[in-house]
């Protein structure tokens, strides 16, 4: 998808800062952090939303959720904890349509998410 942001980050156009990468997933800083570490895990291959994932990706979902735990690791969160969250379409606020697993850590998080 030439049009996609993070499509351009997987293909070089825009370079991200990137904490981890696989053949199939990249696991980047967010640009605008919600909590001390913020970072977004996506896979290389073009896939809108969660809606959009097919018997096809159960492989590489489960790669980004590998990813997310290898951050957190990295990050040193995995002793304290940390939030993952998938966005899906309008009402749960998704700006980007490439599927992006948020990692959050390194404070406190409420409950129920806003
Ligand atoms: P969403 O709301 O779609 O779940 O999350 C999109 C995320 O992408 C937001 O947290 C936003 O800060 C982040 N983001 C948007 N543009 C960029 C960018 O150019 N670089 C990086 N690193 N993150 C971005
Ligand atoms: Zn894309």
């Amino acid at each position: 998808m030439s049009d996609c942001l993070f499509c351009k980050m997987v293909a070089g156009e825009i370079t991200p800062d990137i904490v981890y990468e696989t053949d199939s997933v990249l696991a980047f800083r967010d640009i605008n952090p919600r909590a001390p570490t913020h970072v977004l895990v996506i896979p290389k291959k073009h896939i809108p939303t969660l809606a959009d994932m097919t018997e096809d990706d159960t492989l590489l979902m489960g790669e980004i959720m590998q990813a997310a735990k290898k951050v957190a690791e990295m990050e040193g969160l995995a002793d304290s904890g940390y939030r993952t969250v998938f966005n899906c379409k309008q009402d749960a606020g998704q700006e980007v349509y490439h599927i992006h697993l948020h990692v959050l850590g390194g404070r406190a998080m409420q409950w129920p998410p806003g």
